[in-house]
């Protein structure tokens, strides 16, 4: 065989590796999404409502947990003022719906939550759900020009909080051509040779945590390295993304930088088009916002196809925004702006305001020098603590730091500052940038 042919050959196996993985038992899933994105969104709506009846006659069959819950609202079919009673699904109460239908759990596949929210939630999962989960993943690598058989490198943990993880768990990598590089607590430390690995790979796409990607942008720049070949995009995905991660990642791999919005209970639930906004995976979940009580609106996401364990209602965790003004990519899916964790709230003299458009602003008017070392722990009422890294060949100056930080967190903190040696990520590889709680360090 000649090496043209041999690549050939590897090609196909590649494509046939990826069609028995996605298309295999879902070929619907893939269908509808390539199909109803184009649609108009009064459409889109519609067939949307149909799909959420479909989920909710599911629900109400599949035993006493949403039968109950639904006492109020009735029975489906269900009018949106109906819908609108039956109440938000909490983690907890998620968790006691999986323990009344323990006995399916065991016929499916499994996905945990990254537990970012609490504690992790195992979702039962079959095959064809699993299908409508990773389709909209796939929907937005395809919009940035990703095909099936490109090499592609993933950079996430084991929390499972990206949608793909389940299908990771089937895959033969080497056949699909991706590539691990497993973001858990020495990987910060391995930063430098993932580099010099994703030199030989070439991978058209990297897909993973915005923390474990920025890390490798500063071993890039520490290193003095240059990639040589420019990847089609990064897709980021798992963490909340901050626009100086971004910035850098996009600079230092020279290609689009794209946010990814899923959770392992829900499935992909929104993508980034090339016009920059977050569309929803409109074939996958119906979201939906309701007022929190600390102000803003909670992000509540029916999951439209898992019939296993139906998620009607879930409170994501996320404060955010749903929009249906057009875009201009010309799809009908709805869009998402995510404000913050709605838990993550800054509390002080009374009042409790969302932390992320503040954590943003302060960690984005750091030097970069700092950018990755620096993040906000809030232990209690009016208390800011600001971590930072300490770098072996540099002094930081504190003084400085609180300074910064004033000039963000104005009118009455109580500001500290505390040198750690480094960040611990958490056991599902993430490292959150704004922590409740003591914290701490090593
Ligand atoms: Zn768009």
């Amino acid at each position: 065989m000649t090496a043209a042919a041999a690549r050939s050959a590897a090609l196909h196996l590649r494509h046939t590796g990826l069609r028995l993985l996605l298309h295999g038992r879902g070929g619907e899933a893939q269908a509808l999404h390539a199909e109803a994105q184009w649609w108009a969104a009064d459409i889109l709506r519609a067939r949307q409502w149909g799909w959420l009846q479909d989920i909710l006659r599911a629900a109400w069959d599949a035993g006493e947990f949403y039968a109950a819950r639904m006492a109020e609202s009735g029975p489906p079919p269900l009018d949106p003022a109906r819908f609108r009673r039956v109440p938000p699904l909490t983690r907890r109460d998620l968790a006691r719906q999986l323990r009344q239908t323990a006995a399916a759990r065991r016929a499916g596949l499994m996905r945990t939550s990254g537990g970012s929210g609490g504690a992790a939630v195992a979702i039962p999962l079959d095959r064809d759900t699993y299908a409508w989960y990773v389709a909209g993943t796939w929907r937005g690598f395809q919009w940035w020009g990703v095909e099936p058989g490109d090499p592609v490198a993933l950079l996430l943990g084991r929390s499972q909080g990206s949608p793909l993880h389940a299908l990771l768990a089937l895959a033969k990598d080497r056949v699909i051509n991706w590539h691990r590089f497993p973001v858990d607590p020495a990987f910060d430390d391995r930063a430098a040779g993932i580099v010099r690995a994703m030199e030989r790979l070439r991978p058209a796409l990297l897909y993973g945590y915005p923390s474990a990607l920025h890390r490798l942008v500063r071993a890039i720049r520490a290193g003095g390295l240059r990639l040589r070949a420019r990847p089609k995009a990064v897709v980021l995905t798992g963490e909340p993304l901050y626009v100086f991660q971004r910035q850098a990642i996009a600079e230092t791999f020279g290609c689009p930088v794209v946010e990814e919005y899923g959770s392992g209970e829900l499935g992909s639930v929104a993508f980034e088009c090339p016009h920059g906004a977050l569309h929803v995976t409109a074939e996958n979940v119906y979201l939906e916002t309701v007022a929190a009580e600390s102000g803003g609106e909670r992000v509540l996401a029916t999951q439209l196809r898992n019939r296993l364990a139906p998620l009607v209602r879930y409170e994501i965790g996320d404060i955010g925004v749903i929009d249906a003004e057009p875009c201009g990519c010309g799809r009908g899916l709805p869009t998402l702006r995510i404000l913050g964790r709605d838990r993550d709230r800054l509390e002080r003299a009374g009042s409790r305001s969302l932390a992320r458009p503040l954590v943003e602003r302060f960690l984005g008017a750091l030097p970069e020098a700092l950018h990755g070392r620096v993040r906000i722990v809030h232990p209690a009422a009016g208390v800011l603590v600001v971590e930072v890294e300490t770098a072996p060949d540099a002094a930081e100056q504190p003084d400085r730091l609180v300074r910064a930080a004033r000039e963000t967190f104005t009118g009455g903190w109580r500001i500290e500052v505390r040198p750690v040696r480094r960040f611990e990520r958490l056991p599902s590889g993430k490292l959150p940038y704004f922590a409740l709680g003591a914290q701490g360090a090593t």
